[in-house]
């Protein structure tokens, strides 16, 4: 019988920042926090954060925080009553779902089935194809002849994408009918090496269109409610670096169906937890790409704007409560932008760039947040993600945030290492974005990365 209202102590699978952002939820709520880490992490701030560590392997992931049963046991050996994946690492493994199940502990997270359908970018897009949800046009054959055929009838340029893919892997673009052969043959290959899964499909493709996502919570008795929208269009390599909420040109009749849609996703795979619904929109339109099934890195937007503390959420909603809030609860209020400040230099092609850092200091007053896992005297490991912190920044209006950005920009100071805030300044600063007019190429016009 659980002490607490919730759960006594919970696990975090995971590093960095977001293993911090978990125990911070937790420590509010009175939870106990374990901490698991790598040899190269034994000095990491998500360790320190959290009221006992389990060292589980080296620091590559396959032997550490990817490492299932090594989990598991500490959570054991520990005494956890529930597992937080976080973001990445396995948070979307259908088999570190049902595994956890399994071994008796909650999986703060969708089920098995869940994360299985949505897993597969092609499953989904049929069954959301199915449930009435707007997908771009696709094709499952990789046959030349028939590739060719379908190419032909929507137009080039067509994409070839990896059905089990993720973080930007395996995207080929496809100009002509001479591209085609090689583009099926090297997604292919990547997918297979990446993900294990060769399997591809080709969908039209989209010249400069607005990433917009939905995030949707649902409940174990069935219940989904939407909280809003980001738009996330600001990307290198296909993987996002801005995001902000609400999305610049939403309107009251695109969000109604955007939410709606995004709710239909949800249903349709009986979805429970944090979820985010991926959207592609162009020109009043807008298509299903995939939903991810964790809490997202931008999930801060999300609660700068509604004022909610999702971490908190989805441990209720894990232990089985109803979803704290109903939909007519939940208000957009003001305007939210974060800036992932990441250890790459922006002027040579987002290269990664580990190392020491030697001074620290990060800026503050009115609006800002800040979520990372660095300080002064800290060494960057090689081996992980190259994101180091999460600035944010809140205000009444968008142009009120974007100042306060700038501003905030102006205080970081991260000495040691190349980092993406010039970058962001940049951006800031650029009068496309300032209006509102970005798309998923914003980043390629030479004047930001070059300025
Ligand atoms: P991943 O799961 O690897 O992140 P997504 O399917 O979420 O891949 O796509 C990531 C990004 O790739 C999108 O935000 C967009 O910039 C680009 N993209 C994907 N599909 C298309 C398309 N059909 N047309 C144009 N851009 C696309």
């Amino acid at each position: 019988m659980s002490k607490n209202e919730y759960f006594d102590k919970v696990l975090v699978a995971n590093r960095g920042e977001i293993a911090i952002r978990v125990m911070r939820a937790c420590r509010e709520m009175g939870i106990e926090t374990v901490a698991v880490y790598s040899e190269a992490d034994a000095n990491a701030l998500h360790v320190k954060y959290a009221d006992e560590a389990f060292l589980i392997g080296a620091a590559h992931p396959t032997k550490s925080y990817l490492n299932m049963d090594r989990i598991l046991e500490v959570a054991e050996m520990a005494g956890a009553d529930a597992i937080h994946p976080g973001y990445g690492f396995l948070a979307e493994k259908a088999a570190f779902s049902a595994a956890v199940k399994k071994a008796g502990f909650t999986f703060i997270g969708p089920s098995e089935a869940t994360i299985k359908m949505m897993g597969s970018k092609l499953d989904s897009k049929q069954a959301m194809h199915d449930a009435g949800v707007p997908v771009l046009p696709w094709t499952q054959s990789t046959d030349h002849d028939e590739a060719k055929a379908f190419a032909e009838s929507i137009g080039y340029p067509v994409i070839v994408k990896a059905s089990a893919g993720g973080g930007g892997i395996g995207m080929t673009i496809v100009n002509n009918e001479a591209e085609l052969d090689e583009a099926i043959a090297k997604s292919s290959r990547t997918a297979a090496s990446a993900f294990g899964d060769s399997t591809v499909f080709i969908e039209k493709y989209l010249a400069k269109p607005r990433h917009i996502e939905v995030q949707v919570f649902a409940d174990s008795k069935g219940d989904v409610i939407h909280m809003y929208e980001r738009e996330c269009s600001i990307q290198r390599r296909h993987q996002k670096l801005i995001e902000e909420a609400p999305c610049p040109i939403m309107t009251d009749e695109l969000r109604e169906r955007m939410t709606q849609s995004a709710m239909t996703v949800a249903k349709t795979c009986n979805y429970e937890n944090a979820g985010t619904v991926e959207f592609l929109y162009d020109s009043g339109n807008y298509y299903f790409m995939e939903m991810n099934t964790r809490l997202q890195v931008e999930h801060t937007v999300t609660e700068l704007i509604t004022g909610l503390d999702m971490v908190r959420m989805q441990i209720q909603v894990a232990a089985g409560e109803p979803l704290p809030y109903a939909q007519d609860q939940i208000t957009c209020r003001g305007h939210a932008i974060e800036c992932r400040v990441n250890a790459e230099d922006p002027m040579n092609n987002f290269q990664a760039d580990a190392g020491k850092i030697s001074r620290y200091r990060s800026p503050g007053g009115p609006g800002i947040r800040i979520d990372s896992c660095i300080h002064a005297g800290y060494s960057i490991p090689p081996l992980y993600d190259s994101m180091i912190a999460k600035l944010c920044a809140r205000a009444m209006t968008r142009e009120e945030t974007v100042a306060r950005m700038r501003r905030a920009l102006t205080e970081y100071v991260i000495i040691g290492v190349k980092t993406t805030l010039p970058l962001h300044y940049a951006v800031m600063n650029n009068p496309e974005f300032i209006a509102g007019n970005t798309h998923t190429h914003f980043l390629q016009d030479p004047t930001i990365t070059q300025s």
